[in-house]
């Protein structure tokens, strides 16, 4: 029976994303990666790492020190109780320095060499596996290996898928909501999974975007009446507004995960008491408006007053979002 296996990037997955690490002692780990990791050990999966390391073909990093550091990043996990499998890089790239390196490499994601070859040599069924990872290579990679794929980090996804870019079969802020999305799917095995996102179409690369490969012509339309004509330029303002209220609405869902499945902070805890204050306002104007001998001002002044606490509550959300 062929193993399953969760494969992993590295950088800003799993550990902080510094640019090029080329030391040991910069490998830190993500929050919640050590208890993540041993959830999706205990459900069977292997953990793989598969990671671009153009830093070796830069010449930024040996591949001796690069040794090192996975050296050490399979240390912490091991400390914490969760080993990784193997650990997978790719050190090639095209317009790398030292000439030993300086090539295309099908290692290199977004193509999937890496997630192929450890199919082959771990006996992997890569449809019964993931690639978890926090960029669109991860995703294009995954997804052309045959994975079930989760971006992550990507607090920022209310902006608008670029044109060509594959999306992910899910997106979570962090690895521990990938873990609550892999379980979630485990538990409606069999059944097709309520997904925050729809599944790709296809699995292929973008293609590049020239002037002789313009999107096909239509087939002719009918002849738009003059009358619909006119209203185009007020639907296209209430296509921006729908655009708008979209991306709020992304914006406000993204916060609510992050607080699901992030830590404590006293920025977010300040937020959250002035999101309560602003409650309260809004509760003491509504009983302005309701009382018998109600006066105007009352509800003026509750209603600023709310305005001015959901500001500050904004802010802290803000801040607590920057750090
Ligand atoms: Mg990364």
């Amino acid at each position: 029976m062929s193993n399953k296996a969760i494969f992993l990037d590295r950088d800003d997955t799993l550990i902080e994303d510094l640019g090029y690490i080329n030391h040991p002692d910069q490998v830190k780990l993500l929050d919640g990666v050590d208890k993540s990791l041993i959830e999706l050990k205990a459900m069977g999966y292997k953990l793989i790492v598969v990671s671009n390391q153009s830093g070796v073909a830069r010449g930024i990093v040996s591949e001796e020190v690069l040794g090192e550091i996975h050296d050490r990043l399979k240390q912490l996990l091991a400390e914490k109780g969760a080993p990784l499998d193997r650990i997978y890089y790719c050190p090639y790239h095209p317009d790398g320095v030292i000439e030993k390196y300086r090539k295309e490499s099908d290692w290199r994601k977004p193509k999937p060499g890496m997630l192929l070859a450890a199919a082959k040599e771990m006996d992997i069924d890569l449809t019964q596996s993931w690639m978890i990872g926090n960029s669109v290579r991860d995703v294009e990679a995954g997804l052309q290996a045959g994975c079930k794929t989760i971006l992550t980090n990507d607090v920022s996804h209310s902006e608008q898928h670029k044109l060509g870019e594959p999306n992910p079969d899910y997106r979570a802020v962090n690895i521990k909501e990938a873990v609550n999305i892999i379980k979630k799917h485990h538990r409606s095995a069999g059944v097709s999974p309520v997904q925050n996102q729809p599944l790709p179409q296809t699995i292929t690369k973008p293609p590049p975007q020239t002037a002789e490969e313009q999107p096909q012509p239509q087939p002719a339309k009918p002849k738009t009446p003059p009358v619909e004509q006119k209203i185009s330029s007020s639907s296209i303002v209430g296509n921006r507004t729908e655009q708008l209220l979209d991306s709020i609405l992304e914006q406000l869902k993204s916060m609510r995960r992050s607080d699901m499945f992030g830590e404590f902070s006293t920025t977010r805890f300040l937020a959250g008491v002035w999101q309560t204050v602003v409650w309260f306002c809004l509760l003491i104007s509504m009983w302005f408006l309701m009382y018998p001998t109600k006066q105007d001002n009352s509800v003026l002044i509750a209603l600023g007053f709310a305005l001015l606490f959901q500001v500050m509550a904004l802010t802290f959300y803000i801040m607590h979002g920057r750090k």
